[in-house]
């Protein structure tokens, strides 16, 4: 075996260097205009990425979590509606539908993709379903086409969790243009910003309108409030920051794709489950999934050779108090029944280095401690 070589699993000093020249001189050049929120960077950025996902109408707005929870907003279902959801998923995709007040109905993952699987959502809908929130988690985009049969068959909303699949496509059509797009620019997404910030992309023209009031105290001239709304507005800053990240999108997509494609080649595919290969989707591997049975073992036998790993992620949502509570004291159910799948997903998974601070001699060492795993 080589000598240990300790391999980060993720470093946003490292991550952001070749950008630091950029971002200090528009850094100095913001400063001066003064200008800091809702200006010609956030507009900018709005245009900038509606291009680069090809969708309609694209707001930058304060988090992840808000672009998740603005679509349910500004609707005016009753409380106590239904929201479909993955029971396998960051906890931000379900506080969502609960801080919206509404209810999310579980739905168990596909074991291969992780994700939701299309087969089990039919079952879930009832007269009080009114949408589905999809998750592409890891990166890899959800089977589309069931989805959106669904959808239309039973007039439901679809909202996007795009927080991990920046760019990756669905039979060449991008995450996030199906329905309501809900993106996170948390500083370690694919394409992440100096501190919190999101965007939402939207189909329709007139929620399009509605949700740019709601982000800024349901305003759209100054003054006059048309709704309740949030303060939900991405800075000057982050979007100036983003504008500059977003031109290498493709070449860190093109850098995670590469050490993917080096795992699946190298890695023993007896002694570990790797993610499933590409079926209708090409994924941006926001984060590199292995399951093995002795996953606590194994995370502490690659720490002992320098190499850090994380799970996303250890607590399956049925089993975090948050949830327990809230549905305790609504009276809901938490069914075993869905969340068999995630159980085994969250006990089993464990997400290997995959950043761009990462060269194919770091991916190597990975593989190679990796495979003498008894
Ligand atoms: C990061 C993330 C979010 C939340 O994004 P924030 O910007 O942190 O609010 C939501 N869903 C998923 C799947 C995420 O990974």
């Amino acid at each position: 075996m080589k000598p240990i070589r300790n391999i980060e699993y993720e470093n946003l000093s490292g991550l952001n260097a070749p950008f630091r020249d950029a971002y200090e001189a528009k850094f100095k050049s913001l400063l001066e205009i003064g200008w800091f929120v809702l200006g010609n960077e956030v507009t900018a950025f709005e245009q900038e990425f509606n291009d680069y996902i090809g969708s309609n109408f694209f707001l930058g707005v304060a988090s992840g979590l808000d672009a998740l929870e603005l679509p349910l907003k500004i609707q005016d279902w009753p409380a106590d509606s239904e929201v479909i959801v993955p029971s396998n998923t960051y906890i931000a995709t379900i506080n969502a539908i609960l801080n919206s007040g509404y209810k999310p109905v579980f739905v168990e993952p596909d074991i291969h993709t992780y994700l939701i699987d299309p087969s089990r959502i039919e079952e879930k809908i009832t007269t009080k379903t009114k949408a589905i929130m999809v998750v592409h988690l890891y990166g890899r985009p959800c089977e589309m086409d069931p989805i959106m049969e669904l959808c239309n068959k039973y007039n439901l909303v679809l909202i996007e969790d795009c927080a991990q699949s920046h760019g990756a496509t669905y039979k060449c059509e991008a995450t996030g243009t199906f329905g309501f797009g809900a993106f996170s620019f948390y500083p370690t997404k694919n394409l992440g910003a100096l501190g919190d910030a999101g965007g939402l992309s939207v189909v329709n023209e007139a929620d399009y309108a509605k949700l740019k009031a709601w982000r800024n105290y349901g305003s759209n001239i100054k003054y006059k409030n048309e709704f309740v709304g949030d303060n939900s507005r991405l800075d000057e800053l982050h979007a100036a920051m983003l504008r500059i990240k977003l031109e290498a999108l493709d070449e860190i997509t093109e850098h995670k794709r590469a050490l993917a494609e080096l795992y699946r080649e190298g890695l023993d595919s007896s002694k570990f489950i790797l993610p499933a290969p590409d079926h209708n989707t090409e994924q941006v591997y926001h984060i590199y999934p292995i399951r093995h049975a002795r996953r606590d073992e194994l995370k502490a036998y690659l720490l002992e050779h320098g190499i850090k790993t994380e799970i996303h992620y250890p607590i399956a949502p049925c089993d975090q108090k948050s949830i327990q509570d809230v549905f305790a004291k609504k009276g809901w159910k938490l069914d075993d029944n869905d969340f068999k799948l995630a159980k085994e997903i969250h006990s089993s998974i464990l997400s290997l280095p995959i950043s761009t601070i990462h060269s194919e001699e770091d991916i190597a060492y990975v593989i190679e401690v990796m495979n003498a795993f008894e």
